[in-house]
């Protein structure tokens, strides 16, 4: 990352309307608005994903996406949540964390092969880079993530 020319520009999915930013990367530590909406890039908080805003924020972000498929039934996944959103305040706005209810969204768990849950998947370039299962604590989601890319 330390080799990025600074007239870079990132394409930043919003978390709110899904339009494509773009953003220097120079300004990404600040975050930045949205042009489209206003609201901010990044909130330190998940992005919640359904099958719209899945396939853009996977196909057309710069940044790596780390997605947590869960399901509200599952007892694991709902003791991950916060320590998921505690990765989130770490790890941005150098990677964008989302979360995917497979309950509601079965197209896309059944796409990825989501066999277990809690996993958690971390793509990058539209495919998929690395995943793993079984729920972790905040220490534990961001080493597992730095140590991916
Ligand atoms: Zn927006």
């Amino acid at each position: 990352m330390s080799s990025t020319p600074q007239s870079d520009a990132l394409h930043v999915v919003c978390p709110h309307c899904q339009a494509v930013n773009r953003v220097p990367a120079v300004r990404l530590a600040d975050g930045g608005t949205c042009g489209k909406c206003n609201a901010r890039l990044f909130t330190g908080a998940p992005v919640e994903l359904d099958t719209t805003s899945f396939d853009k924020h996977i196909g057309r972000d710069d940044l790596p996406v780390l997605v947590d498929f869960w399901a509200p039934w599952c007892g694991p996944c709902r003791m991950m949540a916060p320590a998921f959103a505690a990765a989130a305040r770490q790890l941005e706005p150098r990677i964008r964390l989302a979360k995917l209810n497979t309950e509601e969204h079965q197209t896309i768990a059944a796409r990825f092969g989501i066999r277990s849950i809690p996993t958690l998947a971390l793509f990058q370039g539209g495919r998929e880079v690395a995943r793993q299962a079984g729920a972790m604590d905040t220490a534990n989601i961001v080493r597992w993530v730095q140590s991916q890319l």
